[in-house]
């Protein structure tokens, strides 16, 4: 009951794995903040004590009930929870994605998969649209609950955009690989090669006896600017330029690349790009380094590896010459009034035109949903879009208008993080199972969507200041010219020191008595003085 979900030290344990994986966030629990912070509400304080006392298999087991790729998001995932976590009003949040990928890989290094507990067979079908996160993860937990699930996808591998937008150097093929194998080997079964809404309709679906189904197709969809000379040779999409790494079409490569966007796709590409050994590589930016979206330690990189990053600079119109690409005229551009999204709107300044030389560029302004399967199915196109060309569903169930379609991800929310994905695929799950076994979906009680207020300290008293640590990183010179993982796992030791960090914090209260390692403290101080200089 309450008090097992409650106990910070996790003493109690009766609590079954279909319980935790149906249960969401209350206002009534005592969550630590960094929780209440991570979209799939994974319990840290809890997998960071495991650590911190050497069990790394319970420690992944407690991630797997809220995140069934660890290894993925251990190396992905840009750490919003790290922004809530209390240690940082001491010294630095603790480096709770480090700990996520350490005991990730532990089980990845030993070849053997950890069992995790599979209820018993319901008797029920769900189809899942799309392999991505989303759909993979909503395969696993439906599938921990007892359902047999088939996944559908139009790729000719499952992983979404982890396999065809985030290049091999952030994310190797082969974790994502032997995390997607786990979730198969659960007996999920997989068809790839299908595409949704043409040779697959949701009346066949029926016809087979899939009892429900969860639509997780991404947003896929480049946004393109319309600028003069935006259809020349010369001129691709983000989305188009990183997929074609994994597919049999040509890559355009280039000399002198622009690209055009501040997201995490702009900032991969330009990075791919110079790894495939363009002589410059430039992002244009129409607002400054604060607005950017994509994830700051990406922009970091970026800079560190030479890419040159132009801040407030506006696209104006392609330059042609002999039928392709020769420049990209932009214009300067100062900050304005904020827009609706809050952040302060660009304004041209005038009479500032410059061409900027270049024979590729690469336009990565932001993604959309492709909806055209839902227009094409005779059942599916009563679904309501939204003026984003998302499909609209209940935001308390992800139910769709016709009950037995669900839908998550991307192609609900709009492009964001892997882990808001994963989130919905595991809430998806809950609806589906409840939708399944008992006709109806109960609503959460005082469901947590904002923070709790009295979790927020301003102030921590009897914390001596402990060093965060460092992942081991590739130089810079070793970088260019391979796609060989740049960002490394942190050793065993030092995940013992670091979760040692961790405050064990509940509600109000944290652990005013963590241990002083003063042996291994000087030691990751100097390593971490190495790394940094
Ligand atoms: C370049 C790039 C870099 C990114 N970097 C990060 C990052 O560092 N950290 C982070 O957290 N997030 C990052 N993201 C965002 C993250 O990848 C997405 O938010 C996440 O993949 C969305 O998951 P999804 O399952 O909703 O959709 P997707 O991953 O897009 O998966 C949807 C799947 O549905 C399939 N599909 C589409 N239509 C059909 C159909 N009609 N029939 C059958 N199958 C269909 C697609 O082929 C795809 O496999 C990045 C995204 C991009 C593009
Ligand atoms: S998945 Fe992301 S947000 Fe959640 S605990 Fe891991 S790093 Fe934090
Ligand atoms: S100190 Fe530990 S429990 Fe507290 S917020 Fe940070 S990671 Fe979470």
């Amino acid at each position: 009951g309450e008090c097992v979900r409650a106990c910070p030290k996790g003493i109690i344990g009766l609590i079954s794995s279909t319980t935790k994986i149906l249960h969401w966030n209350q206002y009534t629990e005592c969550l630590a903040p960094c929780q209440q912070k991570c979209p799939a509400q994974i319990d840290i304080r809890k997998y960071v004590q495991y650590i911190k006392e050497g069990r790394f298999k319970d420690a992944l087991l407690t991630i797997k009930e809220h995140n069934p790729l660890p290894s993925v998001c251990g190396r992905v995932c840009p750490e919003p929870c790290a922004l809530a976590c209390r240690r940082q009003i001491s010294d630095e949040p603790v480096a709770i994605n480090y700990l996520k990928r350490f005991v990730a890989d532990q089980e990845y290094l030993s070849g053997t998969r950890y069992e995790v507990p599979i209820a018993a067979d319901t008797g029920k079908q769900v189809a899942v649209i799309g392999g991505g996160p989303s759909g993979l993860s909503a395969a696993y937990y439906l599938r921990r609950l007892g359902h047999a699930v088939t996944i559908f996808e139009k790729m000719p591998k499952l992983g979404g955009m982890l396999r065809y937008g985030i290049p091999e150097y952030r994310l190797p093929k082969k974790i994502l690989d032997w995390e997607i194998q786990g979730i198969l080997e659960m007996g999920v079964q997989a068809k790839t090669g299908v595409e949704f809404g043409e040779s697959l309709k949701l009346e066949l679906l029926k016809t087979e006896g899939f009892d429900a189904v969860y639509v997780a197709v991404g947003a896929w969809d480049d946004q393109r600017l319309t600028i003069e000379g935006h259809d020349a040779e010369g001129v691709i999409s983000g989305i188009k330029y990183l997929e074609r790494f994994h597919t049999d079409e040509e890559v355009d490569k280039g000399e002198y690349i622009i690209v055009i966007g501040g997201g995490n796709t702009a900032i991969d590409a330009a990075r791919t790009a110079q790894r495939m050994g363009a002589k410059e590589v430039s992002i244009v930016y129409r607002r400054s380094r604060n607005e950017m979206p994509a994830n700051p330690a990406e922009i970091i990189a970026a800079e560190e590896e030479g890419i040159n990053l132009r801040y407030l600079y506006g696209p104006q119109r392609v330059v042609i010459e002999n039928g392709r690409v020769a420049g990209l005229e932009v214009i300067k551009m100062e900050l304005g009034e904020p827009d609706p999204s809050g952040r302060r709107r660009p304004v041209p300044v005038e009479g500032s035109e410059q061409i900027l030389k270049c024979d590729v560029i690469i336009e990565a302004v932001g993604q959309k949903p492709n909806m055209e399967f839902m227009k094409n199915d005779s059942h599916l196109k009563s679904i309501p879009l939204t003026r984003w060309n998302t499909i609209e569903a209940s935001e308390d169930s992800l139910q769709t208008d016709i009950p037995y379609v669900f839908t998550g991800g991307d192609c609900f929310t709009g492009p964001a993080l892997a882990i808001d994905a994963i989130a919905a695929g595991r809430f998806a799950a809950r609806s589906i199972h409840y939708y399944l076994s008992e006709g109806k979906i109960p609503p959460i009680e005082e469901r947590a969507r904002d923070f709790i207020p009295e979790s927020l300290l301003s102030e921590l008293q009897g914390i001596k200041s402990k060093t965060r640590v460092h992942e081991p990183v590739v130089p810079l010179e070793e970088r260019l010219g391979n796609f060989k993982e740049v960002e490394g796992t942190i050793a065993e030791e030092d995940a013992l020191y670091e979760s040692s960090r961790c405050l064990n914090c509940g509600i109000y209260c944290y652990n005013k008595d963590i241990v002083e390692d003063e042996n291994i403290l000087p030691v990751l101080q100097s390593e971490g003085d190495a790394l940094a200089s």
